[in-house]
């Protein structure tokens, strides 16, 4: 993943999905808005508890600096459920000047109509994009600790298998900027929750140094799914950016006592002339 200065703000590019001319995507920074406080700068998540005159100024901020238009990006009313929806044409547009009018209960997005941006907002969970080539699919989903054990990723690519036909050794994916296996502490709850719902946890949890702590490992759960999938494993790229230790680049709800603003990975097929 590299960054990249567009004058006013900074994105993030995953190089795998870099290569692809008929894609665009990136991962917003805290860089070049004008939210205030624990909100500063480029806050674009209207449920926070910013002004949403604000948000609104931040969206377009940073879609102008993109050269994309606000009104293409769909988003979801997130909830760290493992519902996946279907965005066509009525779709578009969804949620990108007010939450009320976001895709209700929801955690991923699939699409293959061109000129519509799915948008993800995080804030230590783990922003996923992923695309097939073959079948000129794309997604983008949400996937905290909660998100993985109800198996999100699992079914974003389910959904893509059966609604478009992709075949998973296809897919291409990026993990993006999230809280890393370096800060991600939680409690017996989440451990236990965990047992329940995974089994085997080996992979995912271990001991904190903090007695009756553990630390869940977001980015190794959310690429085990992946791969038990069958994307291949060179075809799925980890930022390996942790967002509680880059707390001043990316919003990280942990290093803010949970009051701060949202960052936002997006992910667009464009308009050709074959379509
Ligand atoms: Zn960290």
């Amino acid at each position: 993943m590299q960054s990249k200065d567009l004058g006013e703000t900074t994105v993030f590019l995953f190089d795998n999905l870099a290569q692809f001319d008929n894609l665009r995507h990136f991962v917003s920074t805290r860089r070049g808005g004008i939210s205030d406080r624990c909100f500063a700068a480029l806050n674009i998540g209207f449920h926070v508890g910013d002004d949403n005159f604000r948000v609104l100024q931040n969206r377009r901020i940073l879609t102008d600096a993109l050269g994309l238009d606000l009104l293409k990006f769909t988003f979801a009313d997130q909830c760290h459920s493992a519902n996946v929806a279907v965005v066509n044409d009525t779709g578009r547009g969804r949620g990108a000047m007010e939450k009320e009018s976001a895709l209700p209960h929801t955690d991923g997005m699939v699409s293959n109509v061109p000129d519509i941006c799915l948008g993800v907002q995080v804030a230590d969970c783990v922003p996923v994009l992923v695309y097939d080539p073959v079948q000129k699919v794309i997604a983008s989903l949400h996937a905290g600790w909660r998100g993985s054990l109800r198996r999100i990723v699992s079914e974003t690519i389910g959904k893509m298998i059966q609604q478009y036909g992709s075949r998973a050794e296809n897919i291409y994916a990026g993990l993006g900027p999230s809280a890393g296996p370096c800060c991600y502490e939680v409690g017996g709850d989440v451990y236990r929750e965990a047992r329940m719902a995974l089994g085997s946890v080996k992979k995912v949890i271990k001991s904190a140094k903090t007695p009756g702590k553990y630390i869940f490992d977001q980015w190794a759960a959310n690429k085990e799914q992946l791969m038990d999938a069958g994307v291949p494993e060179d075809h799925i790229e980890l930022a390996g950016i942790c967002s509680q230790c880059e707390e001043q680049t990316f919003f990280s709800s942990r290093a803010n006592q949970g009051m701060t603003g949202r960052f936002m990975a997006g992910i667009m097929l464009k308009k050709t002339r074959q379509y």
